[in-house]
């Protein structure tokens, strides 16, 4: 329930524009282990993995994408961006054999960071259904 109420406020915040900590992820202002890059998109380490191999990637421009429910036309070519590249990125980290991507969507379903983002997950075997 706290963790709930922290993430609709975490939402609201991000909303009215406020930055969240990807943010100083971006302009480097607190370390990450970065595993790719271009001028569109960032991964890196997730800092409480939950599997081996636990990536998380980001449009550099949050424009409004607070959450997946937020996009619309404008961010079409960011969203296809951000798909193709987890291709690319579990190849490179050696779990192309097996992985997840998942979008958490809002406090319901335990977002915390209110700036799109996709987990790429694997390099252990993955149950269904998640919890
Ligand atoms: P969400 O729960 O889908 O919003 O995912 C946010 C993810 O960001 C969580 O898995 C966190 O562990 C991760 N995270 C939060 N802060 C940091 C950080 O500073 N570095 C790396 N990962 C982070």
């Amino acid at each position: 329930k706290n963790e709930e109420d922290a993430a609709h406020a975490a939402a609201s915040l991000a909303d009215a524009g406020a930055p969240t900590i990807f943010d100083k992820i971006i302009r480097k202002e607190i370390p990450s282990t970065v595993v790719y890059e271009d001028e569109k998109v960032l991964a890196f380490r997730d800092i409480n993995p939950q599997a081996p191999v636990h990536i998380v990637l980001i449009p550099k421009v949050r424009d409004g994408l607070t959450q997946l429910s937020k996009a619309d036309e404008r961010h079409k070519d960011i969203l296809g961006h951000l798909l193709c590249m987890t291709a690319v990125i579990a190849k490179q980290e050696g779990i192309e054999d097996g992985y997840r991507v998942v979008i958490n969507n809002g406090p319901s379903a335990c977002q915390s960071v209110y700036h799109l983002h996709l987990h790429i997950i694997g390099g252990r075997q993955l149950k269904w259904p998640p919890g």
